[in-house]
């Protein structure tokens, strides 16, 4: 077995081949892990939360769950979910862009961790790639979606353990978020803590 400890506010890449199974854990509790995927035969196609929806007929990932990409090929299944099902479908990545709408130009972000993760192996980032958000916290009710102090939130030792269905490139980014203001408590009070990769 293969851990890295992805540290906080930062991501990592990996290759995954079919079969390959890996769990992402919070260690802390309350850190949004944006988990990025493409086919590693054409990384312009990746994973894509409103493909893979239809079909599970859910706004939350749930195990037994398989994500489809934006040609909707079955990419990852969801094998077990050791967080309360606190995940989220519906909120794409932070991204530079964002950070300098909220007047922190040089912040890190989930795409900027995904455009140094990818780099080390030698990738590009296909353009507007989408995430899967583990371990984040939001509710719809009545057709608007919440954050709130009220929302549970994923415990300490959450995670989720996830298995390839094709060969894949991946990437994982704790979320760096740690604004206040802006109406959303992605991640814990204290700021972003770090995200364990186990390759098992
Ligand atoms: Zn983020």
């Amino acid at each position: 077995m293969t851990t890295i400890e992805i540290p906080a506010g930062h991501g990592h890449s990996f290759h995954a081949e079919k079969g390959q199974r890996f769990r992402l854990t919070t260690p802390k509790g309350q850190q949004s892990a944006d988990f990025f995927a493409f086919c590693a035969d054409d990384l312009s196609e990746g994973l894509s939360p409103h493909h893979t929806w239809m079909p599970t007929r859910s706004l939350h990932p749930r195990p037994g769950d398989t994500f489809l990409s934006r040609l909707r090929r079955p990419m990852v299944d969801f094998i077990e979910d050791g967080a309360d099902g606190v995940h989220d479908f519906l909120i794409a990545p932070c991204d530079p862009i964002r950070y300098r709408e909220f007047g922190a130009p040089d912040h890190r972000s989930c795409i900027g961790n995904l455009t140094e993760a990818l780099t080390t192996l030698g990738h590009d980032v296909p353009t507007c790639p989408l995430a899967i958000n583990f371990f984040t916290a939001t509710t719809v009710e009545e057709g608007y979606m919440f954050n709130t102090p009220q929302t549970p939130v994923a415990p300490p030792g959450g995670y989720v353990v996830l298995e390839a269905c094709t060969d894949l490139v991946c990437a994982v980014s704790s979320c760096p978020y740690d604004l206040v203001g802006p109406g959303w408590a992605i991640n814990a009070p204290d700021g972003p803590t770090e995200i364990l990769l186990e390759l098992i």
